[in-house]
């Protein structure tokens, strides 16, 4: 295999002194032995032990912080399988991400529900499966929750900058400074049990701070808690610990640092999770897939590969640059590159810098694609959801 330009492009960028996480990824000989073995459709190759390393290291940067992954990333049971047997818990969005995990022998109460908005018939078969903790960050999902479950312990989502993070969140949820004093009051009028605060820095985040701040917030939140009454348990720092790509980013260790330091005068009653979903499954597979045919539009090279933005591959859409590997040497131009589907939006990159000679037929190999790829793919079109195999 030949690295072609754009994998070795280096966007040196004037934080790169947080360039500091070492390289891991999967070893590609693993895809060149599963590729002897013949082709049919695009997939995904897992390492599980991989995924295991991560959790251990994410522990051990943050020795007092419980990691709960978020299912969304990679729900692939044999993935969530690893990541039960290293002790991680887990945070849901919806019932069926609730049942798998139940399938899989999860207690109820090592699940936290972290989506702010839950329909009502989705909080009322996760109260009755026993799940314990449900975020809120608006006065009408307290009372909502409350009206299923009155004994839920329920934590509030705050607002935290999302600066240097690939996908900001900052705005579809969490709860901004004015409205956080009527929702702790109506709390309290309730005899409700909010007994804990939350934030995410948004997806991807280069910037450790981020975190820090997310936790000097929360140590505000708190005491205005106790000054309504409550009894403040629970510190949930979220998600959003990047992975190599080809932009510089901070170790865990680094964030671990900052994290760390900002935790310091916590109390220790005050039980600390975080909610890791790329960090723990991305670096652990690769993602192969084939291009279909190649075309001059307008001058243009084009070419189209048999998975595209509803074959898991629409993160690039969002702004992620992946590396992009392919067995070619040649010279690098700018191609344009498209999934299969006849929809106008499959298109996946402009301009990116490809050998010339890429062709029908060429595997693409994506390094470090574990996470938000094949949990994305829809049968739009007719094309296959992409095969996931795990090591
Ligand atoms: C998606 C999500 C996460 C995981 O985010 P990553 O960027 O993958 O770490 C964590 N918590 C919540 C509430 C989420 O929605």
């Amino acid at each position: 295999m030949k690295l072609h330009t754009a994998a070795l492009r280096q966007d040196v960028e004037a934080n790169s002194i947080f360039d500091t996480h070492p390289e891991v990824s999967l070893d590609f000989q693993h895809v060149q032995s599963a590729l002897k073995k013949g082709y049919s459709k695009p997939f995904l190759l897992v390492d599980s032990n991989i995924v295991r390393t991560k959790a251990r290291r994410f522990k051990a940067a943050m020795p007092r912080v419980h990691p709960h992954y978020a299912v969304k990333a990679n729900p692939d049971p044999r993935v969530l399988k690893a990541l039960i047997e290293e002790g991680v818990g887990f945070e849901i969005a919806s019932i069926s991400e609730l049942d798998l995990l139940m399938e899989l022998g999860v207690p109820a109460a090592e699940i936290y529900y972290s989506n702010p908005m839950k329909s009502r018939e989705y909080l009322k078969y996760a109260a009755s499966m026993g799940v314990e903790w449900y975020v809120l960050d608006s006065v009408e999902e307290l009372r909502k929750i409350v009206s299923v479950k009155p004994d839920a312990k329920m934590y509030l989502r705050i607002d935290t900058p999302n600066i240097g993070s690939d996908w900001p969140l900052a705005g579809k949820f969490g709860t901004h400074a004015a409205e956080i004093e009527g929702i702790i009051a109506e709390a309290a009028a309730l005899g409700a049990d909010l007994a804990g605060v939350t934030f995410h820095v948004g997806s991807q985040c280069r910037n450790p701070q981020n975190w820090r701040v997310g936790i000097e917030r929360a140590k505000k939140v708190f005491a205005d808690m106790r000054g309504a009454g409550l009894t403040p348990r629970l510190l949930n720092i979220g998600g959003g610990y990047p992975v190599r790509h080809v932009k510089p980013i901070p170790s865990i260790e680094v964030i671990g640092e900052v994290v760390n330091e900002a935790l310091a005068d916590l109390p220790g009653d005050i039980r600390v999770m975080a909610e890791p979903g790329r960090y723990l499954v991305s670096d652990a597979a690769y993602f192969v897939c084939r291009v279909v045919g190649t075309a001059t539009r307008n001058g243009k090279r084009w070419m189209y590969w048999d998975a595209g933005m509803f074959g898991g591959v629409i993160e690039v859409t969002e702004g992620l640059s992946y590396q992009i590997f392919s067995d070619r040497s040649g010279k690098s131009i700018p191609w344009s590159v498209a999934g299969p589907t006849c929809d106008s939006v499959d298109i996946l990159m402009r301009d990116e810098m490809l050998p010339e000679d890429i062709e029908e037929g060429d595997f693409i190999y994506i390094p470090n694609a574990g996470a938000y790829t094949t949990a994305y793919a829809s049968n739009f079109n007719g094309f296959p959801l992409p095969e996931v195999m795990v090591l």
